[in-house]
């Protein structure tokens, strides 16, 4: 079956994403939304595009996101596609790192993703259907000074969807990760305008990617069309990362 992008699914499939009230949560949900899935996201504050549930969690507290994914079931239905998009950034170089930078960084961006993955893999074994997609990062592979942090999760989701792929794989379950470059959103925004700029120097494609560019590629990746790709690494970076 293939997703058209606005077309009206005869059994829509449900998909959660987290961290869905803004940048390129958001802009996921509403791709799927448009594609007529049956669409949840967790947030914190704020809620997801119109036409999606939105479901109150933070990724790191255990409790909240167990109340918020029973509220996602019942409501939608068991989650067939995992889109694991939270995640925080807490620059500094090593020397200055704190404990508290690394040990929150990787709370959020990698135990995170495992509280939620653990969570939804039983009901897709259950299903005999589930597609994982982890968003990760250029600098995962790349690597990238001040975020010995952040790098070090995002090169961990690879290993995280390879084994969920070994483990899983014959239960018609993918998991792959999508690693964005510059991507136009409150994170990139952080950024000094030099630094924008070096940066923008060093992309192939000359710029910075809006989310919709990430949410597309995400869909597709759900869809039965990638239904044989899994434990991949999908670059949406302009060419950053080329070679890694
Ligand atoms: P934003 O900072 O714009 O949004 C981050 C999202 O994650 C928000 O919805 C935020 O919720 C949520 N979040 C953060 N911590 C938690 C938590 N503990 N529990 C639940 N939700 C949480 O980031 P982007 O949209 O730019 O990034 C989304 C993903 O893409 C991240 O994993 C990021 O690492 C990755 N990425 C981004 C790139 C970019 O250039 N922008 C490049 C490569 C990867 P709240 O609003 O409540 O804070």
């Amino acid at each position: 079956m293939v997703f058209p992008q606005g077309a009206k699914l005869e059994n829509p499939r449900t998909v959660l994403v987290t961290g869905g009230n803004r940048g390129i949560g958001f802009a996921i949900a509403e791709e799927f939304v448009a594609s007529g899935y049956k669409v949840a996201v967790t947030a914190r504050s704020g809620s997801g595009p119109q036409g999606s549930l939105t479901v109150r969690a933070d990724v790191t507290d255990g409790e909240s996101l167990d109340a918020a994914l029973a509220q996602v079931e019942s409501e939608l239905g068991p989650i067939e596609v995992l889109v694991a998009n939270a995640g925080i950034t807490k620059d500094t170089l090593l020397m200055r790192m704190t404990d508290e930078e690394f040990e929150s960084v990787v709370n959020t961006n990698l135990s995170g993703v495992f509280r939620v993955l653990r969570r939804v893999t039983k009901g897709m074994i259950k299903a005999k259907f589930g597609r994982v997609i982890l968003i990760g990062s250029v600098v995962g592979l790349l690597g990238s000074a001040g975020q010995v942090n952040y790098a070090a999760t995002k090169s961990a989701l690879v290993g995280m969807a390879r084994s969920v792929t070994r483990e899983l794989g014959g239960r018609n379950i993918t998991a792959n990760v999508v690693a964005p470059g510059f991507i136009d959103t409150d994170m990139t925004a952080e950024l000094t305008e030099e630094l924008q700029a070096s940066y923008r120097a060093k992309i192939p494609a000359g710029r910075f990617a809006a989310p919709s560019e990430v949410a597309k590629v995400v869909r597709w990746l759900a869809s039965d069309e990638a239904a044989y790709i899994s434990g991949a690494v999908i670059p949406v970076d302009g060419g950053l990362g080329m070679g890694h």
